[in-house]
């Protein structure tokens, strides 16, 4: 399509989701293969919604890498910027759903496939045709993954792309809280847009209230948006001119794996042809109930590349 590309960059795994919630790990009674990984669900929400879309990351070279690379090019996911690692494997993640629809998560990185993406095995011309890059932050927790992760920022960038981050911070997957928010914040000024959660927000603030004034710390000159979604409580924007709350929608939630990637995802494609949008509060808001609705309708199902929505559901929830 004549679309402007946009490239997410990180890792991507199979989620084992149990099929009841409410019960620990070892009580579930059986799992849904689930693909995810946030930045791969990013590519797949902006495919999905007719976006043109790329996912740069490595895979292990066995059965659930070439399953995944699969379910990518299925979704009309441009793959040129996969590697597969011929000695580690696919990285897999355990899920717990509480009873409350929050997700739990334990990882098998041992190390993992996407762990080991050196900077010399980026596909560079992908990246520097990128209008909008888009980045989380499992990337950056080891080496050699984390070379390559600062490298394609800097290529995307000097390429003239928006640079989008969602932190994505998965706690238990970092040698310490310390060396996250300092990781994490170390390539803060680097990003045009970013979204965190209100438990992210907290983390890197160290303030557990949730207001614009604790929000405003993380906000920096170049930014051109700053987003802090609430889950069921919507999300606040933050530019230079103007803030404020968009509601979300009410629909029935049984698991929120995939939502934040969903509503990111959703937002990118609505600014990568017309960045100008971000300086038009009326028309920012009316993207973000958008991205909201996409966020929504992830959570009334299980999984996330499984659960993200196509244009007509969300054309159906925004004139429900
Ligand atoms: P993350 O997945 O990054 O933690 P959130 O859970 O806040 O992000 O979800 C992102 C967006 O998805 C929210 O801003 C909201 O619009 C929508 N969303 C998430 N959970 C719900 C919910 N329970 N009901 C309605 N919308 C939701």
């Amino acid at each position: 399509n004549d679309k402007s590309l946009i490239v997410s960059f990180g890792e991507m795994l199979i989620d084992f989701v149990p099929t009841t919630s409410g019960v620990s790990l070892a009580e579930a009674p059986g799992f849904l293969k689930a693909p995810g990984g946030a930045p791969a669900n990013v590519a797949i929400a902006v495919a999905r919604l007719g976006g043109k879309s790329a996912f740069v990351g490595k895979l292990g070279d066995d059965e659930f890498g070439h399953m995944l690379a699969g379910i990518l090019k299925e979704n009309n996911v441009i793959a040129s910027g996969i590697n597969f690692d011929t000695g580690a494997r696919t990285a897999l993640a355990f899920v717990t759903l509480r009873a409350d629809g929050e997700r739990e998560f334990m990882f098998y990185r041992n190390p993992s496939a996407d762990m080991l993406l050196r900077p010399e095995e980026l596909n560079l011309e992908l990246i520097r045709s990128a209008k909008v890059f888009h980045y989380g932050s499992i990337s950056l927790i080891v080496e050699p993954c984390r070379s390559a992760h600062l490298e394609a920022m800097k290529v995307a960038k000097e390429a003239g792309a928006l640079l989008s981050y969602d932190p994505n911070l998965r706690l238990p997957l970092w040698p310490s809280a310390e060396e996250a928010r300092e990781q994490i914040l170390k390539i803060w000024d680097e990003a045009d847009v970013i979204k965190v959660s209100d438990v992210e927000l907290e983390f890197l603030t160290g303030s557990n209230k949730i207001d614009d004034e604790t929000a405003l710390t993380l906000w920096r000159p170049n930014f051109k948006l700053l987003l802090v979604t609430l889950g069921e409580n919507g999300c606040k924007y933050y530019t230079k001119t103007f803030h404020g709350t968009v509601e979300a929608f009410h629909v029935k939630t049984i698991d929120t794996t995939g939502a934040g990637d969903a509503f990111i995802g959703a937002l990118l494609c609505k600014i990568v042809d017309d960045q100008s949008v971000l300086e038009d509060e009326q028309k920012l808001r009316e993207i973000l109930r958008f991205a909201n609705a996409c966020g929504a309708i992830t959570t009334t199902k299980k999984g996330a590349i499984p659960a993200l929505p196509t244009p007509a559901e969300v054309h159906k929830l925004l004139n429900a």
